[in-house]
């Protein structure tokens, strides 16, 4: 915009710029020579300019193509930045450093191009800095270059580079809030991204402000503009939270206007008829009485289902709460009035285990042939297992409405899969179900419908961060396990002493007709590191303390035959013990398993730690879980003093410095740009309430103190619809 226009700007706006602080009008002149800066929203749309074609990839890699795209890659970390007469030996920092003079020679290790040695220096002093396997950078870098290098001084004033880049950074400039370390990849380092934004730092400017301004000074939040320059040069931590806040509320208004469309649509079959097959199938089908908590959501389910509004609401229960009876119960109420319903898992082992637990649940479920009609309803498992002739019969029968009951992954949703009428869908485990995946659901159902949806998770999360991975969804919550569950006696252990008496304990519950599992300990996060423990451990066990057993090994780098195997036989208890990995944190069901000890149990996450300890307590007898590690651990204690789950995950939150809250990435708490959560549930909670209050008075953001918050929206809801 020219200085001329400033003036005309003014009038627009019908105010009369003065001097600061004063009521003297200020004349044109004044105006032009004025260091006013405005922003120019254009310059984030700038394509950034990556040299070589091969550090451009590797920018594109990381979605870095235009300024904004830097502007919004926010560094991770802090590193050291050092003039040269700080550099320690063997200290690792960054420098900003000019080059004096560069030489190459050759070296003698078979395949290693040559050296390139530079002279450099900055105010304090002169080195030479190594780069190996770089011959070009002679060329690239003469003399006069300036150059931001990372990498370890070693002794005799050499400092070997691992990264660099041209910089227009002033030499000797440490950073006083340290050098900033981006999220890099191969191809492309931290110090090359440091360098662009530092070029780039003017464009910080041109930030545009999404939050109304009543709401940046209720929260008592900085600006847009100062909060971008402080993620990248300064209080970076302050800066993020600003940004973080923003994305949360987007995020939040996103949730609960998809909630809002979908509610307010009335686009559901109202199943509020009688309940011919679902009472029979409770009174004469199911093999055993339902909790009180299974009652009450059974209740809350049908009350939901009555309405013509969408159910949208969230099962939440531990691990063998029951939820499948409530889910397939809400899925017969739909095969009852005529439509049909489909379950979905994240697996398609889990997808086949609901199916066995469906038929469990409602004998003759799958065997079509046998019964024919006289089946209380028809269902199938559909994976990628199933044979083309299969599919094409099963399609079919779904097509035509013969099929009532459709098990599978999400894989369901997608074309060519065609349904007569579905009106129910459960959803296993819905952190894994984005914003596209609902898209495509209610697509399934005949035009203008859509189907209730029950989404069901086994993993607790606290309130605070449910907010986040499941938005606005209606929460039920199984927590009494079914009756004849038994309680679990949880030990920590760290003697050798312990150590005996816990193997022999093992052996008496062996003994006693009763099974065991051991965890080994999560040496690394390679699977193959993993597998090899497990094997060791397997091997020691089996020749050792539990020589007169049956050993059986369980991992993840097994041949998927040969998992089936042990865990067949484990289950039929041809095995007496199951060395495993957490493995058998998922889906195993051995209700004569009483005794779990798990290695190193300090280096596993609470709340996994929990579920691995659900796999006991199953069956008819008391059952002990032996958790070795340190006394003092207070994660360790927690476990042995609470069983529930949900006030596991409430105090897993709260020790967090003791170790990483599990299912963070699993829950899609991992989806966000700048929110870090758990950490972040505090500002997650903020910027739920304050979407809530914003969209009660404001719904369609037209208020025009909304208006930059309704683009910054309308950009979210493009990509997360494309994502
Ligand atoms: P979840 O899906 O919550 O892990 P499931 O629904 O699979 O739990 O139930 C776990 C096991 O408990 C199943 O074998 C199921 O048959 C059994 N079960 C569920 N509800 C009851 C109940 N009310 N009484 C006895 N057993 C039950
Ligand atoms: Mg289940």
């Amino acid at each position: 915009m020219g200085a001329e226009s400033i003036p005309a700007a003014a009038r627009m706006l019908n105010v009369v710029p003065t001097a600061f602080a004063t009521l003297t009008e200020l004349r044109p002149d004044q105006l032009r020579d004025a260091p006013v800066r405005w922003p120019r929203p254009s310059a984030w749309e700038q394509a950034l300019a990556w040299e070589p074609a091969t550090v451009a990839e590797a920018a594109a890699q990381l979605g870095l193509r235009t300024v904004g795209d830097l502007l919004a890659h926010l560094p991770r970390d802090t590193g050291e930045g050092r003039t040269i007469a700080e550099l320690q030996p063997d200290e690792v920092a960054t420098v900003v450093v000019e080059v004096r003079s560069v030489t190459s020679r050759p070296v003698r290790r078979r395949g290693m191009k040559p050296l390139v040695e530079a002279t450099v220096a900055d105010e304090t002093g002169v080195m030479v800095a190594t780069f190996f396997n770089q011959p070009w950078l002679q060329r690239a870098y003469p003399s006069g270059t300036r150059l931001m290098l990372a990498g370890k001084y070693q002794a005799r004033n050499r400092f070997r580079v691992n990264a660099h880049a041209r910089t227009e950074a002033p030499t000797g400039a440490a950073d006083t809030a340290g050098v900033a370390q981006y999220p890099a990849t191969k191809g492309i380092s931290s110090t090359q991204i440091l360098a662009m934004a530092q070029l780039h730092r003017p464009a910080v400017a041109d930030a545009i402000e999404p939050l109304p301004a009543a709401i940046r000074v209720a929260e008592a939040l900085p600006d847009a503009v100062t909060a971008f320059a402080a993620a990248h040069f300064g209080d970076r931590e302050a800066g993020r939270r600003r940004l973080a806040f923003d994305e949360l509320l987007l995020d939040q208004i996103v949730q609960l206007r998809l909630r809002e469309e979908r509610q307010g649509a009335d686009r559901a079959p109202p199943l509020d008829g009688p309940h011919p097959l679902t009472e029979r199938w409770r009174a004469e089908l199911l093999p055993f009485a339902l909790t009180g908590d299974q009652e009450r959501a059974i209740d809350e389910l049908d009350a939901d289902l009555a309405h013509a509004r969408p159910m949208q609401r969230l099962l939440m229960g531990e691990v063998g709460s029951g939820k499948t009876v409530v889910a397939l119960h809400a899925m017969l109420r739909a095969v009852e009035h005529g439509h049909q319903a489909a379950l979905m898992a994240p697996t398609e082992v889990l997808a086949e285990q609901h199916f066995a637990t469906l038929s469990a649940l409602l004998p003759g479920l799958g065997d079509a042939g046998l019964l024919g009609a006289s089946a209380p309803a028809q269902g199938a498992l559909l994976t990628g297992s199933v044979t083309p002739a299969r599919r094409r019969e099963l399609l079919a029968r779904l097509a035509s409405g013969e099929l009532d009951l459709l098990v599978g992954t999400h894989a369901l949703i997608e074309e060519p899969v065609r349904f007569a009428s579905l009106g129910v869908v459960v959803v296993d485990e819905q952190h894994r179900f984005g914003v596209r995946q609902r898209a495509a659901l209610d697509a399934k159902a005949p035009a203008d419908r859509v189907p209730h949806v029950l989404h069901m998770t086994a993993t607790p999360i606290p309130r605070t961060l449910r907010l986040a991975s499941f938005g606005a969804l209606d929460v039920t919550t199984l927590k009494q396990l079914p009756r004849g569950r038994q309680p679990i006696v949880t030990h920590v252990a760290d003697s050798e002493r312990e150590r005996a008496r816990a193997y022999e304990r093992i052996r008496e519950e062996l003994r006693a007709g009763r099974q065991a599992f051991v965890v080994c300990p999560l040496v690394s996060d390679s699977e193959a590191v993993q597998a090899r423990a497990a094997t060791a451990e397997f091997e020691r066990l089996r020749t050792g303390e539990l020589a007169d057993f049956d050993v059986a090994l369980l991992h993840g780098q097994m041949h998927p035959r040969d998992k089936a195997a042990a865990m067949e036989r484990f289950a039929g208890h041809a095995a007496d013990v199951l060395v495993a990995t957490t493995v058998v944190e998922v889906g195993i069901d051995v209700p004569n398993a009483t005794v779990m000890l798990v290695e190193d149990a300090e280096r596993y996450g609470l709340s996994q730690l929990h579920q691995l300890r659900g796999r006991i307590g199953r069956g008819g007898h008391a059952s002990v879980c032996l958790l070795f590690g340190p006394k003092g651990s207070r994660r360790l204690r927690a476990l042995a003093e609470n069983t529930d789950g949900f006030v596991l995950a409430e105090l897993d939150l709260e020790l967090r410095g003791e170790g990483e809250l599990t299912g963070t990435r699993q829950s899609g708490l991992a989806r966000f740009r700048f929110a870090r959560l758990p950490d972040d549930a505090a500002v997650l909670a903020r910027a739920h309430a304050r979407a809530t209050a914003l969209l009660a008075a404001d719904p369609g953001l037209e208020l025009p103190e909304h208006a930059l918050l309704g683009d910054a929206l309308a950009r979210v809801e493009a990509r997360t619809l494309t994502a």
